[in-house]
């Protein structure tokens, strides 16, 4: 038995060594990129299902990374949570997010929502409402027009998200649940927080033409919503079929790959200049 675990100790090392130095590597180029700023942002419209008109875009982070070329959050958000980059990465994209906004405002492009991501690490950020605050007063972007998006796990502590919440909401800005379901809300948390929007999982979408229960679901968060004054936005639409089920559904907003995979900023301006014409 002993034998056993040596060898799986001994067969398993080298490879955690080069995790670790990967780990390592990964993290001074994080450091390196933030200073050079390697980072851009991709941009995602939401849907409005009964006008189709265009309400908003997600703005969501990549890495331009100078040898591995374009790497998407998953693959290093985790690390920056892990040692505290994702704050001042975070800041750059919520910059980076209004200046773009304004721009496209001063550009003509009729007003539309720009959705944030936080972190829970920049979510309990010191001071996070003021901060928030001065970029917007920095890149003129109006607060009615920003709205951050915080996961579920982010309320388990409730006072401690109610009073963040709360300050956020002082300042004019939107808040949107993400990822919802997924997570362990209780709908009594939801009532008290002072929450915008639920934005349901893509998981749901995905299976609701496959799984009753899924569809049942949709329905339900739907309902859920309105009863507490709510928006709702499905994630991750592909299909036809899914369009459908959700206007049934009378879910009001949608996002997902049948409008647009996140793009670039300017092509996301020329697609949605030709839409508006056609
Ligand atoms: P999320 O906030 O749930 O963002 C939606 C993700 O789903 C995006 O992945 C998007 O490309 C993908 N997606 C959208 N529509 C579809 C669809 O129809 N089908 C499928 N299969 N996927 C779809 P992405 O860009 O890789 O982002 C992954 C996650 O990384 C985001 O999930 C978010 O949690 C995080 N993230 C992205 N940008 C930021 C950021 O600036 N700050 C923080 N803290 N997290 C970020
Ligand atoms: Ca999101
Ligand atoms: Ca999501
Ligand atoms: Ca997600």
């Amino acid at each position: 038995h002993a034998k056993k675990n040596r060898n799986e100790y001994q067969s398993y090392k080298p490879e955690m060594n080069h995790e670790a130095y990967d780990r390592l590597r990964l993290e001074s180029d994080l450091r390196q990129g933030l200073e050079q700023e390697q980072f851009t942002l991709a941009y995602q419209p939401l849907v409005n299902l009964c006008t189709g008109s265009i309400v908003g875009v997600e703005a969501l982070v990549r890495w331009q990374h100078p040898q591995r070329g374009l790497l998407p959050p998953g693959e290093f958000i985790p690390l920056t949570e892990d040692n505290g980059l994702i704050l001042p990465l975070g800041e750059w994209v919520l910059r980076a997010a209004c200046q773009q906004n304004k721009a496209w405002q001063d550009a003509g492009l009729p007003p539309m929502m720009m959705s944030v991501n936080l972190s829970m690490r920049q979510f309990r950020q010191h001071r996070l409402a003021e901060r928030i605050e001065s970029i917007l007063e920095q890149t003129g972007m109006p607060p009615q027009y920003l709205e951050l998006e915080i996961t579920e796990s982010m309320t388990s502590d409730s006072d401690i998200a109610s009073g963040i919440l709360s300050e956020l909401k002082a300042i004019g800005v939107q808040i949107s649940i993400d990822d919802f379901g997924t997570g362990y809300s209780s709908l009594g948390n939801l009532k008290k927080f002072p929450v915008d929007k639920l934005k349901i999982d893509r998981s749901f979408v995905t299976d609701m033409t496959k799984d009753g229960s899924d569809a049942a679901m949709i329905t339900t968060i739907t309902s859920l919503a309105r009863h507490l004054n709510l928006k709702v936005t499905a994630e991750g639409v592909e299909t036809d079929e899914q369009i459908r089920l959700l206007r049934e559904g009378n879910c009001e907003e949608a996002q997902g790959f049948y409008f647009s995979k996140p793009i670039p900023a300017n092509m996301f301006e020329s697609w949605y200049r030709h839409r508006s014409q056609t």
